[in-house]
């Protein structure tokens, strides 16, 4: 029986993982559940999973949750806050932590789970981008497991051969791999003309062609940051230099990423676009299990396409891989440049091609050290936000913006 902590429970990973482990009961205990805010939906994951832990970021929500855990009889303990966070993921009754919370707001517990040598889910894409060496180093010092769950990740991992160990030296040289190919839908303005751009409103930013996700990240697929970052972790993730992962945008997202070898060949892992497929493949790795995702139907496929990344119209994949060439604290600041420009773009303060102009105009303005610690991380987060709030509110006269 594998003891899960669920962290991000009430989105869309956190959902499709309740999902996955509902299947097997027999072999997933759900021991631990944490989101931010949403009282209402942990109430309900609390009496359908039975966790001995439910954790809320939120002071009121967490009130209110353990108001009604009281209520109904439920022995889930209630706690509140990031300690309490780090605390869950580290417990000894946890063996597995799925970590979905969106944002740098997911970095802590990462970190610490990484710390106490667990099984590491990792979705959070953002503990990579921004604390790329100290969260490789927590890994290795606590020897935890690193797992992937974003979709071309574990694709590139599934293509790996048996025993590739995500984080440690060397291994991309050892298994002769010669490039990574990270697939990219496009999203849902690969085929609008760049000059359309500034006026596409949130709503159809959000409505991804392939996968139904969260907000920010269905955003920053619209953008294609969504793919820097996947650079961005790939590079960490596999021990891969940027020179040697090639973006490759795949309208159809059935093939989810490949790996080329030195003798020519190339391994694919495909797929009907489900979340469950790579969280499935990664709760019970190495063995597989049902997952609930439709079956690949390749006679109704009819073909598959690829196109070269269009750089100019999608500049966050090149300032992403800036980012990493300038290394230390500017992957850190990329990433709160980002969430604060996706922030305001959702909330109609910023246009979207604006968002790049953002990230563009901080990395171009913010101050960037060798990393050696998490305060680093952090000041370089404040920094970028504070940066990024400043030029949103020189840049943008409302009225301009249509939503
Ligand atoms: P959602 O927006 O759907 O869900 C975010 C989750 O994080 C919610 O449970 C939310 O709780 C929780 N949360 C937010 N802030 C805090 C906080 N301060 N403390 C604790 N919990 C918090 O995001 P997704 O599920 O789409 O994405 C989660 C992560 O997975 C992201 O890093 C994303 O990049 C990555 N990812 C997602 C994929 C997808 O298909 N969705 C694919 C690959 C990676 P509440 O509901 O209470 O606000």
């Amino acid at each position: 029986m594998k003891r899960l902590a669920i962290l991000g429970s009430t989105g869309s990973v956190g959902r499709s993982t309740l999902d996955v482990a509902a299947r097997h009961p027999d072999r997933f205990a759900v021991t631990a559940l944490a989101a931010g805010r949403n009282d209402a939906l942990l109430l309900e994951q609390c009496i359908a999973h039975r966790p001995a832990h439910a954790v809320l970021a939120d002071a009121d929500a967490a009130e209110r949750l353990r108001g009604a855990v009281a209520a109904r009889g439920l022995a889930t303990q209630v706690h509140c806050g990031r300690d309490a966070l780090d605390g869950i993921v580290a417990l000894a009754e946890v063996d597995a932590v799925m970590a979905a919370i969106v944002g740098a707001a997911g970095l802590p517990a990462t970190l610490a789970a990484a710390r106490a040598g667990k099984q590491v889910l990792l979705a959070n894409k953002e503990a990579l981008v921004m604390s790329g060496a100290l969260f490789m180093k927590a890994v290795a010092e606590g020897d935890a497991t690193l797992l992937p769950i974003d979709s071309e990740h574990s694709a590139i991992f599934q293509s790996l051969p048996r025993g590739f160990v995500c984080g440690r030296a060397g291994e991309l040289e050892r298994a002769g791999v010669r490039r990574i190919l990270l697939t990219a839908s496009g999203g849902p303005f690969r085929a609008t003309p760049a000059d359309r751009l500034s006026r596409v409103t949130p709503q159809q930013a959000v409505a991804h062609p392939n996968w139904v996700m969260g907000p920010k990240i269905s955003v920053d697929s619209a953008t294609m940051m969504n793919k820097g970052l996947e650079v961005i972790e790939a590079h960490w993730l596999f021990g891969a230099p940027l020179e040697a992962i090639q973006v490759i945008v795949h309208p159809q997202s059935v093939i989810h990423s490949m790996v080329e070898y030195a003798d020519g060949s190339v391994v694919a892992q495909l797929g009907a676009p489900d979340m469950r497929t790579p969280i499935a493949c990664a709760l019970a790795f190495p063995e597989r299990i049902e997952s609930g995702a439709a079956p690949l139907d390749f006679t109704t496929l009819g073909r598959l396409d690829f196109e070269r990344l269009d750089a100019a119209k999608f500049p966050c994949v090149a300032l992403a891989r800036e980012a990493i060439r300038r290394g230390g604290t500017a992957p850190a600041a990329l990433n709160a440049a980002n969430e604060i420009a996706v922030e305001a773009f959702l909330g109609g303060r910023l246009s979207f091609t604006g968002i790049a102009e953002v990230i563009e105009n901080v990395l171009g303005e913010v101050h960037v050290e060798p990393l050696e610690s998490l305060e680093q991380v952090y000041a370089a987060d404040i920094e970028a936000r504070g940066l990024a709030s400043r030029f949103i509110a020189r840049r943008v006269p409302q009225s301009s913006l249509s939503v």
